[in-house]
Protein backbone atom coordinates (compact mmCIF):
# COMPACT_ATOMS: atom_id res chain seq x y z
CA UNK A 1 0.00 0.00 0.00
CA UNK A 2 1.17 3.52 -0.53
CA UNK A 3 0.42 6.14 1.33
CA UNK A 4 0.19 10.11 0.15
CA UNK A 5 0.14 13.18 1.93
CA UNK A 6 -1.85 15.55 -0.39
CA UNK A 7 -2.15 19.12 -0.16
CA UNK A 8 -4.61 20.66 -2.11
CA UNK A 9 -8.52 21.95 -2.89
CA UNK A 10 -10.41 19.40 -3.65
CA UNK A 11 -10.01 15.37 -3.40
CA UNK A 12 -10.08 14.79 -7.03
CA UNK A 13 -7.22 16.68 -7.50
CA UNK A 14 -5.25 13.66 -5.90
CA UNK A 15 -6.61 10.90 -8.58
CA UNK A 16 -4.55 11.57 -11.29
CA UNK A 17 -1.81 9.93 -8.55
CA UNK A 18 -3.69 7.33 -7.72
CA UNK A 19 -4.19 6.83 -11.35
CA UNK A 20 -0.78 6.93 -12.28
CA UNK A 21 0.29 4.05 -9.05
CA UNK A 22 -2.60 1.50 -10.12
CA UNK A 23 -2.05 0.32 -6.87
CA UNK A 24 -4.21 0.43 -3.47
CA UNK A 25 -3.85 3.80 -2.14
CA UNK A 26 -4.69 5.68 1.10
CA UNK A 27 -4.89 9.30 0.11
CA UNK A 28 -4.75 11.53 3.59
CA UNK A 29 -6.05 14.75 2.37
CA UNK A 30 -5.14 17.89 4.88
CA UNK A 31 -6.95 20.90 3.33
CA UNK A 32 -8.30 24.21 4.17
CA UNK A 33 -10.33 24.87 7.65
CA UNK A 34 -12.81 26.15 5.21
CA UNK A 35 -13.01 23.00 3.00
CA UNK A 36 -15.73 20.71 3.68
CA UNK A 37 -13.74 17.98 3.23
CA UNK A 38 -10.42 19.13 5.80
CA UNK A 39 -9.19 16.12 7.19
CA UNK A 40 -11.03 13.50 5.08
CA UNK A 41 -9.26 10.80 4.19
CA UNK A 42 -9.97 9.05 1.38
CA UNK A 43 -9.51 4.92 0.38
CA UNK A 44 -8.84 3.08 -3.03
CA UNK A 45 -9.63 -0.33 -3.69
CA UNK A 46 -12.53 -0.36 -1.56
CA UNK A 47 -10.16 -1.04 1.54
CA UNK A 48 -12.50 -0.95 4.74
CA UNK A 49 -10.79 0.95 7.84
CA UNK A 50 -11.51 0.68 11.24
CA UNK A 51 -9.97 4.13 12.07
CA UNK A 52 -11.93 6.36 10.14
CA UNK A 53 -15.93 7.09 10.21
CA UNK A 54 -16.50 7.64 6.78
CA UNK A 55 -15.12 6.91 3.73
CA UNK A 56 -15.36 8.51 0.52
CA UNK A 57 -13.86 8.83 -3.12
CA UNK A 58 -12.99 11.44 -5.95
CA UNK A 59 -14.94 9.17 -8.31
CA UNK A 60 -18.30 10.07 -6.26
CA UNK A 61 -17.77 13.16 -4.61
CA UNK A 62 -21.67 13.20 -3.22
CA UNK A 63 -20.82 9.74 -1.45
CA UNK A 64 -19.94 8.88 2.34
CA UNK A 65 -19.51 5.28 3.20
CA UNK A 66 -20.09 4.75 6.82
CA UNK A 67 -17.51 2.47 7.22
CA UNK A 68 -17.96 1.63 11.06
CA UNK A 69 -17.08 -2.03 11.78
CA UNK A 70 -20.70 -2.67 13.43
CA UNK A 71 -22.12 -1.33 10.23
CA UNK A 72 -20.28 -3.60 7.94
CA UNK A 73 -20.71 -6.44 10.32
CA UNK A 74 -24.74 -5.52 10.44
CA UNK A 75 -24.63 -5.00 6.24
CA UNK A 76 -23.35 -8.77 5.86
CA UNK A 77 -25.74 -10.00 8.16
CA UNK A 78 -28.42 -8.17 6.15
CA UNK A 79 -26.96 -9.07 3.05
CA UNK A 80 -27.53 -13.09 3.49
CA UNK A 81 -30.00 -14.51 1.67
CA UNK A 82 -31.09 -16.91 5.02
CA UNK A 83 -31.63 -13.81 7.10
CA UNK A 84 -35.34 -13.81 8.68
CA UNK A 85 -37.74 -10.75 8.16
CA UNK A 86 -37.82 -9.98 11.85
CA UNK A 87 -33.64 -9.56 12.18
CA UNK A 88 -33.75 -8.18 8.37
CA UNK A 89 -36.28 -5.32 10.07
CA UNK A 90 -33.94 -5.06 13.19
CA UNK A 91 -30.76 -4.67 11.36
CA UNK A 92 -32.11 -1.87 8.97
CA UNK A 93 -33.39 -0.46 11.79
CA UNK A 94 -29.77 -0.40 13.37
CA UNK A 95 -27.68 0.42 10.15
CA UNK A 96 -30.07 3.12 9.98
CA UNK A 97 -29.38 4.85 13.48
CA UNK A 98 -25.56 4.47 12.85
CA UNK A 99 -25.64 6.19 9.49
CA UNK A 100 -27.89 8.71 10.54
CA UNK A 101 -24.94 9.63 13.41
CA UNK A 102 -22.74 10.40 10.64
CA UNK A 103 -25.08 11.82 8.99
CA UNK A 104 -26.16 14.42 11.31
CA UNK A 105 -22.39 14.99 12.11
CA UNK A 106 -22.42 18.41 10.00
CA UNK A 107 -25.91 19.74 12.15
CA UNK A 108 -24.77 23.08 13.08
CA UNK A 109 -24.75 23.83 16.63
CA UNK A 110 -25.26 27.09 18.58
CA UNK A 111 -24.65 27.49 22.16
CA UNK A 112 -27.36 27.35 24.70
CA UNK A 113 -27.55 28.69 28.28
CA UNK A 114 -27.96 25.18 31.03
CA UNK A 115 -28.95 25.14 34.67
CA UNK A 116 -27.14 22.17 35.92
CA UNK A 117 -28.02 21.41 39.72
CA UNK A 118 -24.79 23.39 40.40
CA UNK A 119 -24.76 26.10 38.47
CA UNK A 120 -25.73 28.11 35.32
CA UNK A 121 -23.30 27.31 31.97
CA UNK A 122 -23.29 27.70 28.58
CA UNK A 123 -24.00 24.37 26.33
CA UNK A 124 -23.96 23.02 22.47
CA UNK A 125 -27.50 22.72 20.87
CA UNK A 126 -28.47 21.85 17.27
CA UNK A 127 -29.50 24.76 15.90
CA UNK A 128 -32.50 25.57 13.90
CA UNK A 129 -34.05 21.65 14.77
CA UNK A 130 -36.25 21.90 11.84
CA UNK A 131 -35.66 18.14 10.58
CA UNK A 132 -37.83 16.14 8.23
CA UNK A 133 -37.68 12.64 7.48
CA UNK A 134 -38.82 11.39 4.28
CA UNK A 135 -39.21 7.69 3.67
CA UNK A 136 -39.88 6.83 0.12
CA UNK A 137 -42.54 3.93 0.14
CA UNK A 138 -42.27 1.71 0.91
CA UNK A 139 -38.76 0.19 1.79
CA UNK A 140 -37.95 4.02 3.07
CA UNK A 141 -40.38 2.99 5.84
CA UNK A 142 -38.26 0.30 7.39
CA UNK A 143 -35.48 3.30 8.26
CA UNK A 144 -37.74 5.73 9.71
CA UNK A 145 -37.79 4.86 13.58
CA UNK A 146 -33.90 4.14 13.34
CA UNK A 147 -33.07 7.42 12.33
CA UNK A 148 -35.76 9.26 14.95
CA UNK A 149 -34.15 7.36 17.81
CA UNK A 150 -31.51 10.14 17.53
CA UNK A 151 -33.81 12.81 16.18
CA UNK A 152 -37.15 12.37 18.10
CA UNK A 153 -38.47 15.56 17.41
CA UNK A 154 -38.05 15.21 13.71
CA UNK A 155 -41.08 15.30 11.63
CA UNK A 156 -41.86 12.55 9.05
CA UNK A 157 -43.13 13.52 5.36
CA UNK A 158 -43.62 10.36 2.79
CA UNK A 159 -43.35 10.43 -0.75
CA UNK A 160 -44.87 7.33 -2.84
CA UNK A 161 -42.94 6.30 -5.73
CA UNK A 162 -42.81 2.51 -7.36
CA UNK A 163 -40.25 1.68 -10.14
CA UNK A 164 -42.51 0.54 -13.42
CA UNK A 165 -40.84 -2.92 -13.89
CA UNK A 166 -40.76 -2.37 -17.47
CA UNK A 167 -39.28 0.95 -18.14
CA UNK A 168 -37.28 1.11 -14.63
CA UNK A 169 -38.86 4.94 -14.18
CA UNK A 170 -40.36 5.69 -10.92
CA UNK A 171 -43.84 6.41 -10.83
CA UNK A 172 -45.19 8.99 -8.04
CA UNK A 173 -48.52 8.21 -6.65
CA UNK A 174 -48.04 10.26 -2.90
CA UNK A 175 -46.45 13.69 -1.82
CA UNK A 176 -46.64 15.17 1.69
CA UNK A 177 -43.96 17.08 3.67
CA UNK A 178 -44.40 20.03 6.05
CA UNK A 179 -45.21 23.01 4.56
CA UNK A 180 -42.22 25.02 5.76
CA UNK A 181 -40.01 23.05 3.65
CA UNK A 182 -38.04 26.01 2.77
CA UNK A 183 -36.71 26.14 6.78
CA UNK A 184 -36.05 22.33 7.08
CA UNK A 185 -33.36 20.00 6.77
CA UNK A 186 -34.53 16.78 4.81
CA UNK A 187 -33.08 13.90 5.59
CA UNK A 188 -34.31 10.99 2.40
CA UNK A 189 -34.74 7.66 3.08
CA UNK A 190 -34.63 4.42 1.01
CA UNK A 191 -32.63 1.24 2.21
CA UNK A 192 -31.61 1.18 -1.83
CA UNK A 193 -29.85 3.73 -4.49
CA UNK A 194 -30.29 1.30 -7.13
CA UNK A 195 -30.91 3.26 -10.53
CA UNK A 196 -30.88 6.91 -8.68
CA UNK A 197 -34.13 7.69 -10.87
CA UNK A 198 -36.61 6.95 -8.20
CA UNK A 199 -34.08 9.11 -5.87
CA UNK A 200 -33.72 11.83 -8.19
CA UNK A 201 -37.36 11.89 -9.02
CA UNK A 202 -38.18 12.29 -5.28
CA UNK A 203 -34.97 14.92 -4.48
CA UNK A 204 -37.02 17.09 -7.40
CA UNK A 205 -40.33 16.88 -5.62
CA UNK A 206 -38.86 17.60 -2.33
CA UNK A 207 -37.03 20.77 -4.36
CA UNK A 208 -39.96 22.07 -6.22
CA UNK A 209 -42.14 22.20 -2.36
CA UNK A 210 -39.25 24.43 -1.30
CA UNK A 211 -36.92 22.23 0.11
CA UNK A 212 -33.14 23.19 -0.04
CA UNK A 213 -31.31 21.21 2.29
CA UNK A 214 -31.56 17.82 1.33
CA UNK A 215 -29.48 14.50 2.36
CA UNK A 216 -30.20 10.90 1.38
CA UNK A 217 -29.49 7.97 3.31
CA UNK A 218 -29.43 4.46 1.86
CA UNK A 219 -27.82 1.32 3.46
CA UNK A 220 -26.62 0.31 -0.30
CA UNK A 221 -25.66 2.29 -3.32
CA UNK A 222 -24.53 1.07 -7.03
CA UNK A 223 -22.39 3.16 -8.84
CA UNK A 224 -25.16 3.92 -11.44
CA UNK A 225 -27.70 5.39 -8.53
CA UNK A 226 -24.56 7.44 -7.42
CA UNK A 227 -23.62 8.93 -10.53
CA UNK A 228 -27.29 9.64 -11.84
CA UNK A 229 -28.13 11.11 -8.40
CA UNK A 230 -25.40 13.37 -8.65
CA UNK A 231 -25.53 14.10 -11.91
CA UNK A 232 -29.24 15.82 -11.38
CA UNK A 233 -28.67 17.10 -8.09
CA UNK A 234 -24.88 17.46 -7.03
CA UNK A 235 -26.24 19.10 -3.74
CA UNK A 236 -27.28 16.38 -2.51
CA UNK A 237 -24.84 14.30 -0.61
CA UNK A 238 -25.35 10.19 -0.36
CA UNK A 239 -24.36 8.18 2.87
CA UNK A 240 -24.52 4.74 2.64
CA UNK A 241 -22.70 1.67 4.42
CA UNK A 242 -21.82 -0.30 0.73
CA UNK A 243 -21.14 0.70 -2.02
CA UNK A 244 -21.72 -2.21 -4.41
CA UNK A 245 -20.76 -3.20 -8.43
CA UNK A 246 -23.10 -2.57 -10.74
CA UNK A 247 -26.74 -3.46 -11.15
CA UNK A 248 -27.94 -6.15 -12.99
CA UNK A 249 -30.79 -6.12 -16.18
CA UNK A 250 -33.99 -5.91 -13.79
CA UNK A 251 -32.50 -3.16 -11.41
CA UNK A 252 -31.07 -5.25 -8.93
CA UNK A 253 -28.01 -4.06 -7.04
CA UNK A 254 -25.05 -6.91 -7.35
CA UNK A 255 -24.01 -8.53 -4.97
CA UNK A 256 -26.92 -6.06 -3.05
CA UNK A 257 -29.44 -7.89 -0.75
CA UNK A 258 -32.59 -8.66 -2.86
CA UNK A 259 -35.87 -6.53 -2.60
CA UNK A 260 -35.45 -4.61 0.65
CA UNK A 261 -39.08 -3.68 0.84
CA UNK A 262 -39.87 -7.47 0.40
CA UNK A 263 -37.30 -8.51 2.91
CA UNK A 264 -38.51 -5.93 5.08
CA UNK A 265 -42.51 -6.54 5.01
CA UNK A 266 -42.26 -10.60 3.97
CA UNK A 267 -43.90 -10.34 1.26
CA UNK A 268 -41.64 -12.19 -1.17
N1 LIG B 1 -34.54 -2.08 -4.89
C1 LIG B 1 -34.32 -3.14 -4.07
O1 LIG B 1 -35.08 -3.39 -3.15
N2 LIG B 1 -33.23 -3.92 -4.30
C2 LIG B 1 -32.37 -3.69 -5.32
O2 LIG B 1 -31.40 -4.41 -5.47
C3 LIG B 1 -32.63 -2.58 -6.15
C4 LIG B 1 -33.72 -1.80 -5.93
Amino acid sequence: MFVLGHQGRSPSAAASFVQQIGERVLVVARMSRQSQHHSLVFFHGREVSSFCPMDTTPAYPTLRIVSHPLVQHKVSLLRARTTPTKIFKELVDEIATLIAYEATSELPLEAAPVETPLERTTGMRVSGKKLTLVPILRAGLGMVEGVARLVPSARVGHIGLYRDHDTLEPVDYYFKVPGDAAERDFFLLDPMLATGGSAAAAVASLKRAGATRIRFLCLVAAPEGVRRLAEAHPDVVVYCAALDRELNAQGYILPGLGDAGDRLFGTR
